[in-house]
């Protein structure tokens, strides 16, 4: 249910409201708008019809259910667009085009700062890099785990790019959010329900994304998950869906960010790499996905693709990610955006 407050009501009718929300065994949160205060009371649905006394309770203007089975996601509870700020320099989901680029797994210490540098250079504004690595066979890679996340802080030091890295299990979670600045949730534990829980609990923002078998209310349901553990700050990521179509390693949904955007407030980024598996049909998808209203992108890019640990078919060289970010320009103004 959604609590609409009088705009103007006092802190006290707010906190009164609060207690009787408990006291129904919902959990109140509260969004704070421009004139007025919107309480979200999330909980279990049977029982919320108690809820809807409150409506007769001082400061109150209405009671309304939230007829999404996602709540906080949910554009009912929240109209604007969430903006989420990541550094003094770096917020996602405001007018600014975001830009994360750099390997999909971090190798060493020249790697991950050459390529920090590079992506840095052609105006990407964070740096990519996986250092605990889900894959799909126990043989591959697996990650320079801790390792990695201390390289990846040497090359914010030096750079001054914070950084995203994924989090594969609630066990490493809090050593991850030690040291990242957004935690990645990759596809294969996009219902991870223990890991988005955990998630959920730490102070760090999570891109989330999208699962490769993952309908649009699913993986609105995973984004729940995380926020209702009190985690709002979360960033949504299409990388593609499994399909009949072989010729692309995914099929990058870029109609999921119109759909998404209609029905939550959260911010959406495209990952046109994991999209799409090949480095000559990622400029054309980023493209595309700015043209579809996407807040932001992910790129993999590396200084020597042919000799990469994992998804070098994918990457980018420094050379032509240069060239995307140079036209992504024009894209940009396009969409009304600034990059
Ligand atoms: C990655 O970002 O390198 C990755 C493993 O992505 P996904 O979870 O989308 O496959
Ligand atoms: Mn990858």
């Amino acid at each position: 249910m959604i609590i609409v407050m009088k705009a103007g009501a006092a802190k006290q009718d707010r906190d009164e409201v609060l207690k009787r929300i408990r006291e129904c065994g919902y959990q109140p949160h509260v969004i704070h708008g421009a004139t007025r205060d919107v309480i979200g009371a999330v909980g279990d649905d049977r029982g919320k019809l108690v809820l809807q006394s409150i409506e007769s309770m001082h400061g109150v203007e209405s009671v309304v259910p939230i007829l999404q089975p996602y709540k906080l996601a949910s554009k009912e509870v929240k109209r604007e667009p969430s903006v989420i700020k990541i550094s003094e320099a770096v917020s996602i989901g405001g007018r600014e085009l975001i830009v994360m680029a750099g390997p999909c797994s971090v190798e060493s210490e020249k790697q991950i700062i050459e390529s920090a540098e590079a992506v840095k250079a052609a105006g990407a504004q964070m740096l990519r890099g996986g250092a605990f690595k889900p894959r799909t066979s126990p043989y591959s890679f697996q990650g320079l785990e801790e390792e990695g996340l201390k390289l990846l802080a040497k090359a914010r030091q030096l750079t001054g790019l914070p950084f995203v890295t994924e989090v594969v299990n609630p066990e490493t979670a809090e050593l991850v959010a030690e040291y990242a600045d957004i935690l990645q949730i990759g596809a294969r534990n996009s219902q991870n329900f223990a890991l988005l829980k955990k998630v959920g609990q730490l102070k760090r923002p999570v891109l989330l994304k999208r699962g490769m078998s993952m309908t649009i209310q699913e993986f609105l349901m995973s984004a729940e998950y995380i926020m209702s553990e009190g985690n709002q700050a979360v960033i949504l990521c299409e990388r593609g869906i499994r399909t009949f179509e072989t010729a692309t390693r995914n099929t990058l949904d870029l109609s999921a960010i119109p759909v998404l955007k209609e029905k939550t407030h959260l911010p959406v980024i495209a990952d046109p790499s994991h999209g799409t598996g090949h480095y000559h049909y990622v400029a054309p998808m980023a493209y595309a996905a700015v043209a579809a209203g996407a807040d932001g992108l992910i790129i993999e890019v590396h200084p020597d693709p042919e000799h990469a640990s994992s998804d070098g078919p994918q990457s980018l060289k420094p050379a032509k990610f240069n060239l995307l970010m140079a036209r992504l320009q024009l894209f940009a103004e396009a969409a009304e955006r600034t990059l």
